[in-house]
């Protein structure tokens, strides 16, 4: 089977690679024309573990291509997916479905032969009827289906969780596109995943409500975390003991900075709107919004504390600034609350991250970017761990606490145990639902 993807991003190129590792022949298109350059030479735009090897071996076995011309990509495809970007759209939190609407059009004006048009962005309730009816009005001769096919896939585990997706959510409304679907989909039944097959409808409301739902795991055991603080409760045994209830499950428990990244900002947002557009206002979402953005301020005070009440003329080190570890992916990341303010304060902010910088460098301005937290910590009044990657998990706290000027820490994802903090020099330590010292 022949496939076009269109968009090489986060979600298009894994989507892209994987289903070219399962047998299909697949072309990507990107209207960027430096993305589709880099991934021509064998590179890769993004950072995703194992990403590189998986594309340059099936790139290799002539099954994976990349191009600008949208014609080439579609000639002979049974189906295309539309997986281009659905960012927030500016004033009303609505999703913009520009980038969605234009790929559909350009589809409609290309495309021959049948052809199902797959929606994998992230969209609004009755977008796929939407792009059937753009791709119709454009090309009244066409002959296609759509369906809405969301994906869940985590940056940072994206391989390993398309390969082996807890579940493939498929909405169509026919036979016809559901079987094209399963055609796709076929080399993974042999591990026996469960396939979810809906309306349109219902498919698009699924990655919503799942997004919505995990955010607002995250954000209960956040506000837990606050109370944790004042009543002398440690937020990691509760999560713990909260988690080991099969009903609650142990994952999106980990208390922290707030939840950032590409997702569940702009989705719950969207949501949201959705609601308000039906009249059905989604309260429990707008709440978690709200609370979240209270919570990522929340950190800008602990550090404030850590400071004597003020930033001015303090050197801090900041280690991770990506919204979580094994990505490049800086999109709401908490750091762009935290770092502005520390730098807005007049601190002197040094940032490190094993891959952010190359996105930082633009969304962060007036820091020094250096490529060693203990370089980072040299003479400085406080380090913020704010993203854990592997490299900021086992640091050497002595040497680290040696090399400051006042050692203080604050650890925003509860990556040290308080008393080894201590033992190793730190004058001051502070983490999330856990009461510190100094
Ligand atoms: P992205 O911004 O990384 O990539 C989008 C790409 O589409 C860009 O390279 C852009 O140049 C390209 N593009 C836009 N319009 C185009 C057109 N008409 N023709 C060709 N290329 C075009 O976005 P992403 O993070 O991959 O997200 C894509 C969608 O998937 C969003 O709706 C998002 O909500 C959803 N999603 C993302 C994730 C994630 O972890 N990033 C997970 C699940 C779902």
């Amino acid at each position: 089977m022949k496939i076009a993807m269109i968009g090489t991003g986060y979600v298009g190129l894994v989507s892209g690679v994987c289903f070219s590792d399962f047998g299909h022949e697949v072309v990507c298109v990107d209207k960027d024309p430096r993305k589709i350059e880099m991934l021509e030479r064998g590179e890769v735009p993004i950072y995703e573990p194992g990403l590189d090897a998986l594309m340059a071996k099936n790139v290799e076995a002539g099954r994976l291509s990349f191009t600008l011309d949208l014609e080439k990509a579609i000639d002979g495809a049974q189906a295309v997916f539309i997986a281009v970007g659905t960012p927030t759209r500016r004033g009303d939190g609505h999703a913009d479905l520009t980038y969605v609407m234009a790929a559909a059009e350009e589809i409609a004006k290309t495309a021959k032969d049948y052809v199902v048009i797959v929606t994998k962005s992230t969209v609004p309730v009755g977008t796929n009827r939407q792009v059937k009816q753009v791709v119709a009005k454009a090309n009244p001769a066409l002959d296609f289906d759509v369906a809405s096919n969301p994906e869940f896939l985590r940056e940072g585990a994206a391989i390993e969780d398309f390969m082996k997706p807890d579940r493939v959510v498929v909405g169509v409304q026919n036979e016809r596109a559901s079987e094209v679907m399963a055609d796709i989909y076929r080399p993974l039944y042999l591990r026996d995943f469960p396939i979810v097959t809906t309306d349109l409808e219902s498919a698009e409301m699924i990655k919503y409500a799942a997004n919505a739902f995990l955010a607002a795991k995250i954000t209960f055991i956040n506000e837990i975390a606050a109370l944790c603080e004042k009543v002398g409760a440690d937020v990691k045994q509760v999560s713990k003991g909260m988690g080991m209830d099969n009903r609650i499950g142990n994952k999106f428990l980990h208390a922290g900075p707030g939840y950032g990244g590409s997702c569940f900002p702009k989705d719950t947002k969207a949501l949201a709107r959705i609601g308000q557009e039906h009249a059905v206002p989604m309260q429990i979402t707008e709440t978690v919004i709200k609370v979240n953005e209270e919570i990522k301020r929340r950190m800008v005070d602990k550090l404030l504390d850590l400071c004597d009440g003020s930033f001015n003329g303090k050197t801090v080190a900041v280690l991770g600034v990506t919204f979580k570890p094994n990505t490049d992916d800086m999109r709401d990341a908490p750091a762009l609350t935290i770092v502005p303010a520390l730098v807005g304060g007049g601190a002197k902010v040094r940032t490190c991250d094993p891959q952010g910088q190359h996105e930082g460098e633009a969304l962060l301005p007036g820091v020094n970017w250096v490529d060693d937290p203990y370089k980072a910590a040299h003479n400085a009044d406080l380090v913020v761990l704010l993203t854990e990657w592997n490299e900021f998990r086992a640091l050497d706290l002595k040497k680290l606490a040696r090399k400051m000027t006042t050692p203080r820490m604050a650890d925003l994802r509860n990556i040290y145990a308080i008393k080894d903090a201590k033992r190793a020099g730190f004058e001051a330590y502070t983490s999330i639902g856990r009461s510190g010292f100094g």
